[in-house]
C-alpha cells in the first residue's frame, strides 16, 4: 500500500514538474542562466518551482528551505481530508459546534470568508460535503458515476456558508452542522503568499514560487521582467499564451482538466457550482492576475463557476481586473487589461472576445 502512494506520489511529481517546466518559460532547457536558481520541491501535492535572481547558493538554499516549511505548514495544517487542524475542525463543527484553531488557521479563515462574501458565495469553502460527495475528496481521481441527485439536492437545500462561522483569536464557533471547510480553490494561494513573505523576511526581492503553475512573481529576472506561459486549458496541454510580469503579481488558473471523470459521454469535474451543486458548465479554464495570490486563486475558482455569461460585472465586484476565460468552445473572453499584456503562442492564434465592463 504504502509503495503504491510513494510510486503514485512520484508520478504526479514527474507529470506536475513538466508542466511547470511548460508554465515557466525558459526554465527548462533553456541555456544556464548564470545568476538564476531554480529549485524544485514536492509541497502540497504538487511540484513547487522556486526560482531567485541575484542571491548566491547559500541563500538560495536558504530560502528554499524557508518555502518548503512554510508550504508543508499550510499542507498539514489545511489540507481537506489527510488528518490535521481542519479536519479536526470539520470533525467539531460537523456536531454543531467550534473548535480551537492556531492564530494561522483562524487567519487563513478569515481571509477565506471575506473573499467567500466579495465572490457572492460562488467560491464557498463551505461546500466540503458536496466536494467529498462527489469522490473529490480522494488522492485519486474518481471514477464516477456522479452522485445521485437527490444526494446533492439535500446538501444544497442545507445552504452551507462561511457566514455563520465566528472566527475569533484561537477559536472558531459554528453550529451549522452542514459546513464543512475544504480550502482547495484557496490554500495554495494563501500558502503562496506566506511563502513569498518569508523569502522578503530573508531580503530576497526577485522571485517566483511556482505552485504546480500557479504563482507569484516579485521584482525581476535581473534587466528583463519574469516571463511567464498560461498553458492549454487541457492536461496535455503545451503554451498557450505568456505574459511578463511588472513588480508583484499572481498569476492563478482554474481548469476542469485538473481533476476529473467522465462517465456516459460527459465530463464531470471538481470546481462545482455552490448553486446547483453539480460541475460548472461552459468553462475550460479562468486564468486571473492580481497581486495577492489568495485573492486570485479564489478568484479564478469563483469566475470559473460565474461562466462565460457572469464572470465580468463578478471580477469588477471583485476588485480583480485581469482576466482570461475560455469557454467549451475555445472562445477567449478577456478584460481590456488583460488583453493588453497576454501574448498568445498556439497557433492559430484563438477567437478572443474583450470584455469591458467599465464601458
Ligand atoms: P481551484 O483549482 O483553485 O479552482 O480549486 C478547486 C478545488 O476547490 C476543488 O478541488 C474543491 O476542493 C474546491 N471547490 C470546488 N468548487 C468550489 C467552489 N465553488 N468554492 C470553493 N471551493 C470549491
Ligand atoms: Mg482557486
Amino acid at each position: 500500500m504504502k509503495v503504491s502512494a510513494q510510486r503514485r506520489r512520484g508520478f504526479v511529481a514527474v507529470v506536475a514538474l513538466l508542466s511547470i517546466c511548460a508554465v515557466l518559460l525558459g526554465a527548462c532547457g533553456g541555456p544556464k542562466e548564470e545568476t538564476a536558481y531554480k529549485r524544485q520541491l514536492f509541497a502540497m501535492g504538487t511540484v513547487i518551482e522556486v526560482s531567485l535572481w541575484g542571491v548566491d547558493e547559500a541563500r538560495a538554499a536558504e530560502a528554499v528551505r524557508a518555502v518548503e516549511a512554510v508550504l508543508n505548514d499550510a499542507h498539514v495544517r489545511w489540507h481537506a481530508w489527510e488528518p490535521g487542524e481542519l479536519t479536526r475542525l470539520n470533525a467539531a463543527l460537523g456536531e454543531g459546534r467550534g473548535a480551537e484553531v492556531s492564530a494561522e488557521t483562524a487567519a487563513a479563515l478569515r481571509r477565506a470568508q471575506e473573499l467567500a462574501t466579495a465572490s457572492g458565495q460562488l467560491f464557498n469553502p463551505a461546500i466540503g460535503r458536496l466536494v467529498g460527495l462527489w469522490g473529490f475528496h480522494s488522492s485519486e481521481p474518481p471514477l464516477g458515476p456522479p452522485p445521485p441527485r437527490d444526494a446533492i439536492v439535500a446538501l444544497i437545500e442545507a445552504a452551507p456558508g462561511m457566514d455563520g462561522l465566528r472566527i475569533e483569536d484561537g477559536r472558531v464557533e459554528g453550529d451549522d452542522p452542514a459546513v464543512q471547510l475544504d480550502l482547495g480553490a484557496f490554500a495554495k494561494g494563501y500558502a503562496v503568499d506566506r511563502a513569498i513573505e518569508a523569502l522578503r523576511a530573508l531580503g530576497i526581492d526577485n522571485a517566483i514560487v511556482n505552485a504546480g503553475g500557479d504563482l507569484r512573481a516579485i521584482g525581476s529576472h535581473g534587466e528583463r521582467p519574469w516571463r511567464i506561459g498560461i498553458r492549454q486549458p487541457a492536461s496535455q496541454g503545451g503554451i498557450f499564451a505568456s505574459i511578463e510580469t511588472h513588480g508583484d503579481e499572481s498569476v492563478f488558473t482554474s481548469g476542469n482538466y485538473e481533476r476529473y471523470f467522465d462517465h456516459e459521454g460527459r465530463r464531470y469535474h471538481h470546481i462545482l457550482d455552490p448553486r446547483t451543486g453539480y460541475p460548472a458548465q461552459h468553462t475550460l479554464s479562468v486564468t486571473v492576475i492580481h497581486g495577492e495570490a489568495a485573492a486570485a486563486d479564489a478568484a479564478a475558482t469563483a469566475l470559473f463557476v460565474a461562466g462565460p455569461g457572469e464572470w465580468a460585472p463578478l471580477a469588477r465586484r471583485m476588485g480583480i481586473s485581469q482576466v482570461m476565460l475560455i469557454d467549451a468552445d475555445m472562445k477567449v473572453y478577456m478584460s481590456p487589461e488583460m488583453a493588453r499584456r497576454v501574448r498568445f503562442e498556439a497557433q492559430p492564434a484563438p477567437e478572443t472576445i474583450i470584455v469591458d465592463e467599465a464601458g
